[in-house]
């Protein structure tokens, strides 16, 4: 550990983000790196589980702000308008005051999109400002030509269009973003990214969640386009390296849904046989209703393969009172919540059935696991079609009528994976990515050359 003194020529850099697993895992992740490269890193949070925690986890100094709701309020599942205009109203004055009171003179803050007012808050205090762009930089390209209306997008008259936008493959509006859609209901998140998009000279710098050989053609296309973007991922534990995680310890005291299934997941999945197991995971933020989770057990009778199937419930629902999950429950494990990463790197996973968040498609990547992509909403139609036609990784299950995911068609598709005329090919692109994933975070590799060269720009800045 270095001394105080020390600590005081390093050169200094601000991480904000909030407390939203997706973005605080990958965030504090990054800050690691970052601290790895010589910088002093403080990583702020308006994450509660923060005031209890020691304020410095694998050399990132963790601060906490008030985002001026009661402590008791519902940050999970709550008022997300709510959460957005508290933030909005109490964020830039307590940031301000934890800049001030740390006594640093930082060389960069660094924020991540949903907290777009941090960048007048840098520049009050004539700091340069980053942002973390913790999608795929397909998404973001798409975004930038969206709300600075570069293109031309779909309307309800024309839903049939096609968006061609360089560095990518046809688009059409099945592909795109929900939030650039017509039907869009989300008028907070819109508004979001249109601050973002519309005011990205306030960014000097924008750091992406992916690498190189994953996105070359889009990364290439918006640095010629003059946007900064800069990989620097994937960023994910390092278990998913086959390396022990110095910040999972610390992390799981940010984890929201940790539970006491973690271990029996790995001692389930050692009983069973290499690439046997479907994984089944829809992320943190969807409740399936009853309808869909009563059908993906009926596709998972019909398909006899083992399964480890995390079901998020709502508090007051338990997993007993489905009869179709008893009558599988020997076919399978059943949880509330998984190691995913863990559970991806291990030999016995075959498929991921997944609804393609891009944390989760990112790990799955780098396990080099094939998919079947259950997209529903935001990025995640985007992150299925990168899934399927440019990566060729996995197949696409789509929404039936009923606006479900059909369990018997789940099944198709999950065989198609694993024993259809297609296996081996998803199989070998899926472990030429993931060995291309370790190369660009190895030393010297594309996403390291990065941070590394983002760290030496702010050393000579300071
Ligand atoms: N996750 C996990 N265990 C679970 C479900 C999710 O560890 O049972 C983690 C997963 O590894 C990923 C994150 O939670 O890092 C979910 O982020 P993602 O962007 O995939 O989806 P979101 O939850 O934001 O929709």
């Amino acid at each position: 550990m270095s001394s105080i003194s020390e600590e005081n020529q390093q050169t200094s850099v601000l991480l904000v983000t909030v407390h939203a697993q997706g973005h605080i895992n990958p965030m504090l992740r990054l800050s690691k790196r970052l601290a790895s490269k010589g910088l002093h890193v403080t990583l702020t949070t308006n994450d509660l589980a923060l005031k209890n925690l020691s304020s410095t986890v694998a050399g990132v100094h963790l601060e906490y702000f008030s985002d001026g709701l009661p402590e008791d309020h519902d940050r999970l599942n709550g008022d997300i308008d709510a959460f957005e205009k508290s933030l909005g109203k109490f964020g830039p004055g307590n940031l301000s005051h934890l800049i001030r009171s740390s006594g640093r003179k930082f060389a960069c803050i660094i924020n991540t999109p949903f907290l777009p007012w941090v960048a007048d808050v840098a520049a009050e205090f004539e700091v340069p400002c980053g942002m973390v762009w913790i999608q795929a930089c397909t998404v973001y390209q798409i975004y930038n030509s969206f709300y600075n209306r570069l293109n031309e997008f779909p309307t309800e008259n024309n839903l049939d269009m096609c968006l061609d936008l360089p560095g990518l493959p046809s688009l059409r509006a099945e592909d795109l973003p929900s939030f650039v859609l017509p039907s869009n209901t989300m008028s907070t998140f819109d508004s979001i990214l249109k601050d973002v998009f519309c005011n990205m000279h306030k960014y000097k710098w924008v750091l992406g969640n992916s690498f190189m050989e994953l996105e070359k053609d889009v990364i290439t296309a918006v640095n010629d386009a003059g946007l900064p973007f800069w990989p620097v991922g994937p960023i994910v534990p390092a278990t998913l390296f086959g390396k022990e995680d110095a910040i999972d310890g610390d992390l799981k005291g940010l984890n929201k849904f940790k539970s006491t299934d973690e271990i029996d997941c790995l001692e389930w999945l050692d009983k069973h046989q290499p690439a046997s197991v479907l994984y089944i995971s829809f992320g943190t933020l969807l409740f399936l209703s009853e309808k869909q989770i009563e059908s993906i057990a009926t596709g998972l009778k019909v398909l006899k393969r083992p399964f480890l199937w995390v079901v998020k419930l709502p508090e007051n629902q338990e997993t007993q009172q489905f009869g179709i999950l008893e009558e599988i429950k020997e076919q399978g494990l059943i949880v509330r919540w998984s190691p995913q990463t863990a559970v991806l790197s291990h030999p016995s996973v075959g498929c991921f059935v997944s609804h393609c968040g891009w944390n989760s498609l990112i790990e799955t990547v780098t396990a080099g696991v094939p998919m079947v992509a259950c997209p529903q909403w935001s990025d995640q139609p985007t992150n299925a079609k990168l899934v399927t036609d440019v990566w060729c990784v996995g197949v696409k299950l789509k929404r039936n009528q009923e606006g479900i995911f059909d369990g018997e068609e789940m099944a198709r598709c999950v065989e198609e994976i694993m024993a259809g005329p297609r296996s081996e090919e998803f199989r070998k692109n899926s472990a030429e990515f993931k060995r291309a994933a370790r190369e660009a975070v190895a030393d010297g590799g594309s996403s390291d050359k990065n941070i590394q060269l983002f760290a030496d720009v702010l050393s000579s800045c300071s």
